[in-house]
């Protein structure tokens, strides 16, 4: 542990919300209200109502595909261009980045690690801060249901991120400091565009970026933008687990036709973008 502030968290009890404080193997409020650290070193702030849809979140082959995938080049250009966008946003070394739908945590460890943030992954599976926690753990890793109340106490977190996750709009926007910034990274137009038609007969995705604006909106404005992308060569191991990580595929006819495939070129594609609290009375 070093000498930076602790990180901001909230009960998770129903109505609770008051600050956790961490006492060597659990996390308390003054509540009474007490939380485990798991023994990988995740905290759990899952309540048993969010139980109900296990196992929530993805399992554990999904967890295991993506962080092979990764492993194996597959985010590097993603990690490179969310790193451009936090140099030329010039923010502070020490400050409180929180990632909602941290997966097994490889694109938040990667920006901590370059940055010098204190980094906290939300995930609602287990499997996934299990995984998180166990590589990188100099990090907090807390599997919590990120569609409910965030376990995050009110202003007080300077960055957000949301890589291909979820982005609840009124959650982040409580949790955020009023100069705080939200980090969203999404599939591009071309995304996977040759998976989509070789084996799922689509093609290009509809603009999800003026569907993020518009969903984030009042609350939010963008303030930066770039897209970016990368291709790569898939054997049958890589779109198997491509697959897997991204939940394509499943169907059988769908199956049969990604089996068929000895190797195929792989876009990935994303925009990266920087939104910032809209202002109220300065809006156009
Ligand atoms: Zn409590």
């Amino acid at each position: 542990m070093n000498a930076s502030p602790p990180p901001a968290l909230a009960c998770s009890v129903r109505n609770c919300a008051k600050p956790l404080t961490r006492a060597e193997k659990t996390w308390y409020c003054e509540s009474g209200h007490t939380f485990d650290i798991a023994r990988s070193g995740y905290l759990n702030l899952i309540q048993p109502q969010d139980r109900r849809s296990l196992n929530a979140g993805d399992g554990r082959e999904t967890v295991a595909a993506r962080r092979a995938l990764l492993d194996s080049g597959f985010g590097t250009a993603l990690r490179a261009a969310l790193l451009e966008t936090i140099d030329s946003l010039a923010l502070a070394p020490a400050l409180q980045a929180v990632d909602l739908g941290c997966g097994e945590g490889y694109f938040l460890a990667e920006l901590c690690a370059q940055t010098g943030f204190q980094g906290c992954g939300i995930d609602l599976s287990a499997h996934a801060v299990e995984s998180a926690a166990r590589r990188f753990p100099q990090h907090l890793w807390i599997a919590a249901n990120a569609d409910r109340r965030l376990p995050l106490l009110d202003s007080a977190w300077d960055l957000v991120l949301s890589i291909d996750g979820r982005r609840p709009r009124d959650e982040i926007a409580r949790v955020l400091r009023p100069d705080g910034l939200l980090l969203v990274a999404i599939p591009a137009a071309n995304d996977l565009i040759e998976l989509r038609g070789a084996v799922l007969a689509e093609v290009l995705l509809t603009d999800q970026v003026a569907k993020a604006e518009a969903a984030l909106a009042p609350h939010f404005q963008l303030r930066a933008r770039r897209t970016v992308q990368q291709t790569r060569e898939l054997d049958r191991v890589g779109l198997a687990q491509l697959a897997a990580a991204t939940y394509r595929c499943a169907r059988r006819r769908e199956m049969q036709a990604l089996a068929s495939l000895e190797q195929l070129t792989v876009t990935t594609a994303h925009e990266v973008l920087v939104f910032g609290k809209s202002v109220p009375g300065l809006q156009d």
